[in-house]
């Protein structure tokens, strides 16, 4: 799992990938705008560039947008639903425009209507911003919820039936959010749990859907349908079920992402909680290569003296190494 953070773009949407640099991510989400605003100034080519470039350096990927909280695609009110068509659209457009390959988003809420009413609206919304922009690489994800009030997409099967329902079903795809799922009802509290649960969507929905995760405990029970995020271990889900979840190997090609309370400390230490669940060593530094899995690291950085991989030469980094280093007075090896 590629394990990272909703990052802020506060000063610029270039500043987001050294931001995710610094918090130890090696993906992002990000708002491509405002996301409590329906309108946006239009991106400009320096912002883009900017972006771009800032990109590049940062070898961050995939980058998912999270689209505006305002959206309804299943709004009663047609003027409602026609501006969350608008926005959504112009949203897609401007992840294009970056090269963002995801627009994760809200399915909507019904209102009273009834679900299936609900779902048609949404479906046709989805139809027509697809329609509008053919061609269009980024792919939109429907984000899996809580199924708080009348809110759409808690079930695994409105998921099916909304992509199911596209014309354009080769743009769509889910991401799944930890949080939400507990929430809606589905356990994810131990080994036994996230199987069952993953068994699940892979019979209704299909994995190959699947797209993005959003890694958040949550502070509702089971079932509570409440949409209340905790940092990880904090929660409902606690350790033994995001063990499970980071080494469940239908997960592994995903990112994971957290959008936790705290702000960058506290991704720091969410992040550092999910390596050790996943037995994985501390991300790469910035100017590390990017996809060298950490063994290889190792041996290349043993090939070249240590120094390559920002060790201290000669520093000693296994545990009866250490013990004896300290005894000897040698330098240890920096722990992250
Ligand atoms: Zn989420
Ligand atoms: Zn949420």
């Amino acid at each position: 799992m590629r394990f990272g953070a909703h990052v802020s773009i506060a000063g610029g949407l270039a500043n987001a990938p050294p931001r995710g640099r610094r918090i130890g991510c090696d993906a992002i989400q990000i708002f491509v705008k405002n996301q409590l605003q329906w309108r946006a100034a239009p991106l400009r080519d320096s912002e883009v560039r900017a972006w771009k470039t800032a990109l590049a350096e940062s070898r961050l990927a995939p980058v998912v947008v999270h689209s505006s909280y305002l959206i309804n695609l299943a709004a009663t009110d047609p003027a409602l639903r026609r501006r969350s068509r608008a926005t959504l659209r112009d949203e897609l457009e401007r992840c294009e425009r970056l090269g963002i390959a995801y627009l994760n988003f809200h399915p909507g809420a019904h209102l009273g209507r009834g679900v299936a009413a609900g779902l048609r609206s949404a479906s046709a919304a989805l139809d027509s911003i697809c329609r509008a922009t053919p061609g269009y690489r980024a792919r939109l994800l429907i984000e899996a919820t809580a199924g708080q009030g009348s809110v759409l997409g808690a079930r695994f099967e409105e998921l099916h039936d909304l992509l199911h329902g596209s014309s354009f079903p080769e743009r769509l795809g889910v991401c799944l959010d930890t949080c939400h799922l507990l929430a809606a009802g589905y356990d994810l509290r131990g080994a036994a749990a996230v199987r069952a649960t993953l068994d699940q969507f892979e019979h209704v929905v299909g994995l190959s859907w699947l797209h993005a995760l959003h890694l958040n405990d949550s502070r509702g029970a089971l079932g509570s349908h409440r949409d209340r995020h905790a940092n990880i271990g904090r929660g409902q889900i606690g350790l033994a079920g995001f063990r499970a979840l980071v080494r469940e190997p239908r997960l592994m090609a995903l990112p994971g992402l957290l959008e936790t309370p705290g702000g960058d400390d506290a991704y720091r230490r969410d992040l550092r909680t999910l390596r050790r669940l996943a037995g994985r060593r501390p991300p790469a530094a910035p100017r590390d290569r990017v996809g060298v899995p950490a063994a290889g690291r190792r041996r290349r950085a043993a090939r070249l003296g240590a120094n390559k991989a920002g060790r201290r030469r000669g520093a000693v980094s296994n545990r009866r190494g250490r013990r004896a280093a300290r005894r000897r007075g040698l330098p240890l090896a920096a722990r992250k």
